[in-house]
């Protein structure tokens, strides 16, 4: 998730674990010690470099530091500057709220990077696998309305009140602007959040964060429950159904050829701010295994207009990308670069000497995840790799077992 959504998990955590009767200066180490937790893991941004682009970024950032063994070394490094007396000073007697907040803002960061479909794999090094929450948009509106608001009455500071209110007022009004957040869900945001602060205005501060804490959880389960009728819907109308109707949009098969598919994965993201319209993308192979079809696609729960314009069928599939899976496996074997790259891609489309992760972009689009093919004939190798197990060992038939 983004970093303004972890700062104020840790600003709401901090909130809960702090003892009513703090003095300021407890209040505001709880405060910087919960939102620089909260966020601590994304420091691996730092050094993404030490690996060639776009690789490094792709194998470092959401590694290592996004483990549950990342986190606890984090946590040690926090105690070494903790012990610092004028923080020991601060904290004062309550050391064991203190490093609950600690705990807490640090696994919060892996469990709020864990509902997206970019993925974590928080067992390493026992396991390498990743998981993927495929549901929450990793820009979220509602969490950003909901624990703003908190955030900002529980300011102690009209000064405070007004920068955090504004900065989160300032983005919902530029996301919309940018057509990210629909109208109609902007205007359900404001009004869910007008009542918040009027029926959370008179409760304690504490209770505030626990109310717009709870409130983002049933959110989010909320957006979790969508998953399963977007997927339901999927099962219901799949992709293959489209290119039987239409053609495949590609000249690798006939339309008469489209063999029997076997699913290989479905990627599903709701929409920010609006979980009745999800983005999906389903993975499959034919039943001899020749080739994989990826196909994007929107589906529209409950409201026929979910995803903008009023339209008859809940689900609407794009052109698919047909795809050689002899030509991946070789590139595995062969090329160091893209076997480094597959530790991370989950949808390879590979397209004019380049690999791209569908996940990110539509057809004929780069992202950042674009890499062109052929360095390795260079004779040099992507150095500092991780062993993050390949997404799609499923059709690599890469053997790792962990
Ligand atoms: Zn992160």
């Amino acid at each position: 998730m983004d970093n303004l959504t972890h700062s104020l998990v840790g600003a709401a955590l901090a909130e809960l674990t702090l003892p009513a009767d703090a003095p300021r200066a407890t209040r505001r180490t709880f405060f910087v010690a919960g939102i620089v937790a909260a966020n601590l893991p994304d420091a691996d941004l730092v050094y993404t470099r030490i690996t060639a682009p776009p690789v490094g970024y792709l194998l470092h950032h959401r590694g290592h530091t996004h483990t549950l063994a990342g986190i606890a070394v984090l946590g040690v490094a926090i105690a070494a500057v903790c012990a610092l007396p004028a923080i020991r000073a601060s904290v004062g007697a309550w050391r064991n709220r203190f490093w609950l907040l600690i705990a807490l803002a640090l696994v919060s960061h892996l469990v709020l990077d864990f509902w997206n479909s970019y993925g974590v794999h928080p067992f390493w090094p026992l396991s390498s696998r990743w998981f993927y929450g495929d549901a929450v948009y990793i820009l979220e509106p509602w969490l950003w309305a909901l624990l703003g608001a908190a955030a900002a009455l529980n300011a102690q500071s009209r000064v405070g009140r007004v920068l955090v209110g504004g900065f989160v007022a300032v983005l919902l009004a530029l996301g919309t602007w940018m057509h990210v957040i629909p109208w109609p869900a902007l205007a359900l945001i404001l009004v869910v959040t007008a009542c918040f602060v009027a029926l959370a205005g008179r409760l304690t501060a504490q209770r505030r964060s626990a109310v717009a804490l709870v409130l983002s959880a049933l959110y989010v389960a909320g957006v979790f429950g969508m998953r399963q009728v977007a997927k339901a819907e999927v099962a219901s109308t799949p992709a293959e159904q489209r290119d039987s109707e239409q053609g495949v949009g590609h000249d690798v098969v006939s339309h008469a050829a489209v063999p029997i598919r076997r699913p290989v994965d479905l990627v599903l993201s709701a929409q920010a701010a609006n979980p009745l319209c999800w983005s999906v993308l389903s993975i499959t192979t034919d039943a001899p295994a020749t080739m994989y079809v990826m196909t994007r696609g929107t589906v529209a729960l409950i409201l026929p207009n979910a995803c903008g314009t009023s339209r008859e069928r809940r689900v609407a599939w794009e052109s698919p990308q047909i795809q050689s899976i002899a030509r991946l496996r070789a590139l595995y074997a062969n090329d160091c670069w893209v076997r480094a790259w597959l530790q991370f891609g989950r949808a390879p489309e590979i397209r004019d000497n380049a690999i791209s992760d569908l996940r990110y972009s539509g057809p004929d689009r780069s992202n950042f995840t674009t890499m062109p093919i052929g360095q390795w004939s260079s004779g040099a190798c992507p150095r500092y790799l991780t062993d993050w197990r390949p997404p799609r060992a499923d059709i690599l038939q890469a053997g790792q077992s962990r």
